[in-house]
């Protein structure tokens, strides 16, 4: 990987390129931002940053660019995304991992891009189609209000909100609207009778496509970026509209979830309540009238006569999935997740039949709606029923290619099958269904092949760009996760931009050298004396981050008994909506939250709120996941070492997002507490250390660290 001086790929076409000089000017003393802004500081990592960036759009590179902290990657991007897009009237992808994100960009970071460069930038936050009100749809749904009575206000409550929306878009309604309402209402693509449609000149998707075809910055997720290359590998091309207009340029920002949103993109899943709604909504019987779509189109089909094979081919659907259920069940004994593979192959035979029965009904069942749809004449072809059976077939259909992939797993060997058991929260547990329920699992493999047959290969040029995308220094690990590398040497350009936050004086980095190793019987006891100690030392302030919910509860109830005269709230995840707790946390200084899975990156807290974070255990994912354990199997097979390869450097990379919940600002000050000695006592142990950033660092016993964080924090003010 490295840098190159040119590319054919641009010859045909006349280009104009960047003036990295003239783009990094712009945020320079006496530039642009400076004028505009009275506290600007020039960043010299932050030019450093955008010249990179320049010279990948220029050569047709892809950059991967890891900038820690305080950089200022989203100017270091949008200046040469925005001036490229002006100069070469080209349209770039930025897509993001999180809303947060995209809702700054659009809200914040483009508009004082545009000030800053003098120029005005056609620009558009795009959701996927599902997060926009169908006005067919809730038309209809509204008209046949009595069939959905619990449903019947809120219904006319959408209906009033749509009407006075520009947008129709859901995260500007005022409510919160339930899902069952929100998916009879929202738009769907097989359910979408685009020009044939009634409302299509007011439709709010043609309105936002059109927005898009004319933007030259289009801010998505990753997840409708996936959807978009799936559709175009899938035959729609990249010379055309799909999902997305056309385009050929994209920037990643929060690239280091590429892998994570582009696996639970492609993977599939299944339970009894996918399968209920679905088929409930084809056809149901209730004291003995019928209901559903497969009724209203039997209507106006000449198959009618057909319609009464349906209540007998759903329930014997039912009753294939609770012997499915069973089965899994027997099979799972104790465990909460079951992968297929070659030690429980035998062991799953009946479930594999039971699967295979299942599929079978379904498919008749399929089968049966595609009869009756069929006898339908061409003039009334447009009747909403037809429409939306489309869009449940396609996904009932779904769901047979997933039950027999699973009979045919050693063939597909690029998924992974697995079983997940979950409880029904006790709200939806009605008392004659089992509070257990089965979910059948088909995740990828690797999505490498994926990214550089997709993305790498067809764009122009993509911009990868994080704070965490190496472990250890290095993005080998990456690199092959996400397909950088198979790409040839030449066009891929690495390069870490550090954070210019002055970590040696604002935080200090300790070890409590009498912790016991995670894996000794005393360990769980230790943490629930050291972490209550701890808070106490940092009076609050602190964020505590745990890798499995059951430690986090332990150690949360003996710290709220153990403080029980501390003033501060103590918080955990789960007792409210993760927004709303960590707006809690912001505001109470001496609040604290122990958190686990998303906390890790997902907290921004600048301030005294958050001086202190302690992180329980080094974040390795547990061995018994279904996928890890596929993917480590994977390596080894092919003779590599899946701890060194696989388990250390995603650690890595997660503990350092963990670390880098603590400096967000420059005057930021605190202390990162890690009570797992692994770090220093085993020979991977030195991937995570040499992962930190320069700060001060100390490994004593737990007393002599209190004390010292407590002077660290307060001593300094
Ligand atoms: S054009 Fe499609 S999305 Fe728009 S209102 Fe009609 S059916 Fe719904």
């Amino acid at each position: 990987m490295g840098n190159i001086d040119g590319d054919e790929r641009e010859e045909e076409t006349l280009v104009e390129m960047l003036d990295s000089e003239q783009a990094a000017a712009y945020i320079s003393n006496d530039g642009a931002l400076a004028k505009i802004s009275p506290q600007f500081e020039e960043r010299k990592v932050q030019i450093e940053l955008l010249k990179n960036i320049c010279s990948a759009f220029n050569k047709n590179l892809i950059g991967v660019f890891e900038a820690g902290t305080g950089v200022g990657k989203s100017y270091a991007y949008l200046i040469p995304s925005i001036l490229w897009a002006i100069k070469n009237h080209e349209k770039i992808i930025i897509s993001t991992g999180t809303i947060n994100l995209q809702q700054q960009l659009c809200e914040k970071d483009i508009p004082a891009v545009e000030k800053i460069l003098g120029k005005k930038i056609n620009f558009i936050l795009l959701k996927g189609r599902q997060n926009y009100i169908c006005k067919r749809r809730l038309m209809e749904t509204a008209s046949v209000l009595d069939l959905f009575e619990d449903e019947t206000q809120e219904i006319k409550r959408i209906s009033d909100w749509a009407d006075e929306s520009p947008t129709g878009s859901k995260s500007e309604m005022p409510f919160m609207p339930s899902e069952n309402a929100w998916t009879k209402v929202n738009s769907e693509s097989d359910a979408c009778m685009g020009k044939r449609c009634p409302f299509f000149n007011e439709c709010f998707i043609m309105r936002v496509r059109k927005e898009a075809a004319s933007a030259n910055i289009i801010v998505v997720n990753h997840h409708l970026l996936f959807a978009d290359i799936e559709s175009r590998m899938n035959g729609a091309g990249y010379e055309d509209a799909s999902v997305l207009p056309p385009y050929r340029r994209i920037v990643f920002d929060e690239a280091h979830g590429i892998e994570s949103a582009a696996t639970s993109f492609f993977s599939e899943s299944l339970n009894r309540f996918n399968i209920n709604k679905l088929i409930s909504q084809m056809y149901r019987r209730r004291k003995g009238t019928e209901y559903g779509h497969l009724c209203s189109i039997a209507v106006f089909s000449k198959n009618d006569d057909k319609l009464p094979e349906a209540y007998e081919l759903t329930n014997k659907i039912k009753t294939a999935f609770l012997n499915l259920e069973i089965s899994a069940k027997d099979l799972m004994l104790s465990e909460y997740t079951l992968r297929l593979c070659q030690q429980t192959a035998r062991a799953f035979g009946p479930f594999l039949v039971s699967a295979g029965i299942l599929a079978e009904a379904l498919g008749n069942f399929t089968n049966l709606i595609r009869i009756i749809m069929e006898g339908v004449s061409d003039e009334d072809k447009d009747i909403p029923s037809m429409w939306e059976a489309k869009s449940i077939l396609r996904r009932l259909d779904s769901y047979v290619i997933l039950l027999k992939n699973f009979g045919l797993w050693e063939e597909k060997k690029e998924n992974v099958y697995w079983l997940m058991l979950r409880r029904l929260p006790p709200e939806l547990n009605h008392s004659e269904a089992s509070p257990d329920y089965v979910t059948l699992n088909q995740t990828p493999l690797d999505i490498s092949a994926l990214m550089r047959a997709g993305v790498f290969e067809e764009m122009n040029s993509v911009i990868c760009t994080s704070a965490t995308l190496s472990a250890g220094k290095d993005f080998h690990y990456w690199g092959s996760r996400t397909g950088l590398s198979f790409i040839e040497d030449g066009r891929v350009l690495c390069k870490s931009f550090a954070s210019p936050f002055p970590y040696e004086k604002n935080m200090l980095f300790a070890v409590p050298s009498d912790a016991p190793l995670p894996h000794q019987v005393e360990y769980q006891q230790w943490v629930e004396m050291a972490v209550p100690k701890l808070i106490q030392a940092a009076e609050g302030r602190t964020l505590v981050l745990f890798t499995s919910y059951e430690a986090l509860k332990n150690t949360y109830q003996s710290t709220v008994t153990l403080l029980r005269a501390f003033n501060g709230l103590i918080m955990k995840q789960g007792d409210d909506d993760n927004a709303r707790l960590l707006e809690r946390f912001k505001n109470d200084k001496e609040s604290v939250l122990f958190a686990t899975d998303s906390f890790w990156q997902g907290v921004d807290i600048p301030g005294e709120s958050l001086s202190q974070v302690i992180i329980v255990k080094l974040p390795f994912t547990v061995p018994n996941d279904p996928v890890f354990m596929a993917r480590s199997e994977a390596i080894e097979k092919r003779g590599g070492n899946s701890f060194m390869e696989l388990s250390v450097p995603e650690a890595v990379i997660k503990f350092r997002q963990g670390i880098g919940r603590l400096i967000r600002r420059s005057d930021d000050r605190g202390a990162v507490i890690v009570l797992d000695r692994r770090i220093y006592e085993k020979r991977y142990g030195i991937k995570f250390s040499c992962s930190m950033p320069d700060c001060q660092k100390i490994y004593e016993p737990l007393n002599e660290i209190t004390k010292k964080i407590n002077r660290f924090i307060f001593e300094a003010k």
